[in-house]
C-alpha cells in the first residue's frame, strides 16, 4: 500500500540561459487550459533538469492522470488536476509517494525538449556545479548535467576523453556510465532520506 510522505523538497535556484525558454504556460491561463491537454501524448520534457515521457494513464478507479516517466522505470511523478506534483518511488515492498512543495505548478520546472534543446544548441550547455565522480569500464570519470536540457556528461581522468549522453549513447552504454536521474526533486542526491 502507498503511504504518502509529507515533504518539502529543497527549492531549486532558478538556472536559464536568459535565452527565451520560458515556462509552457502561464498562470493566466490555467483556468482555459483543461487538465487532459496539459501534455501531449508520448510528449518528451524537461523537468527540473530531467527528461522525462508524459503519459495519460487511467487507474483501476477510472480515474485518468497525467504521469512523467522518467528513465527510470521505478521513479515516475503524477501530476495532480491543480498542477501540483506527487513523486512515486517503487521499490522491493512498497511505492513511496512525496508530494513535491517546491514548484507552485509543474509548469515552473517544466520546457519541451525540443525547446531546450534548441537553446542549448545556441548557447551551450549550462553545465551543474555540482559533479561527482566515479568509475565504469572505460575508468574514473567525472560527471556532470545540464541544468537546462538534461543532458549529461563525463570527462575521464586519465585520457581526458568525454562523452556526453544522449549524443554519445553507445559508447556510454557500453562503457556503463549513463545516463542516470540527477538533483533533489528525482535525483535524490542530497534531498531524499
Ligand atoms: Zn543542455
Amino acid at each position: 500500500m502507498a503511504q504518502i510522505v509529507m515533504d518539502d523538497v529543497a527549492t531549486i535556484a532558478p538556472t536559464p540561459h536568459g535565452c527565451g525558454v520560458g515556462s509552457i504556460h502561464h498562470r493566466s491561463s490555467h483556468e482555459e487550459l483543461r487538465y487532459e491537454n496539459l501534455f501531449v501524448e508520448g510528449g518528451e520534457y524537461v523537468f527540473d533538469g530531467n527528461r522525462v515521457t508524459a503519459r495519460w494513464r487511467v487507474a483501476k478507479n477510472g480515474v485518468g492522470r497525467w504521469r512523467l516517466y522518467t528513465i527510470n522505470p521505478d521513479l515516475s511523478l503524477v501530476i495532480t488536476p491543480d498542477l501540483r506534483i506527487r513523486k512515486y518511488r517503487r521499490n522491493d515492498l512498497t511505492c513511496v509517494v512525496r508530494i513535491i512543495r517546491s514548484f507552485e505548478t509543474v509548469f515552473d520546472a517544466l520546457k519541451p525538449l525540443d525547446e531546450t534543446v534548441c537553446c542549448c544548441a545556441e548557447h551551450g550547455h549550462l553545465w551543474s556545479l555540482f559533479q561527482s565522480t566515479g568509475t565504469c569500464a572505460k575508468g574514473q570519470y567525472v560527471w556532470t548535467w545540464c541544468l537546462t536540457c538534461g543532458a549529461e556528461q563525463i570527462s575521464f581522468r586519465e585520457s581526458g576523453e568525454c562523452l556526453q549522453w544522449p549524443e554519445d549513447m553507445d559508447a556510454i552504454t557500453a562503457a556503463g556510465a549513463l545516463p542516470t536521474l540527477h538533483g533533489p526533486i528525482v535525483g535524490g542526491t542530497s534531498c531524499n532520506r
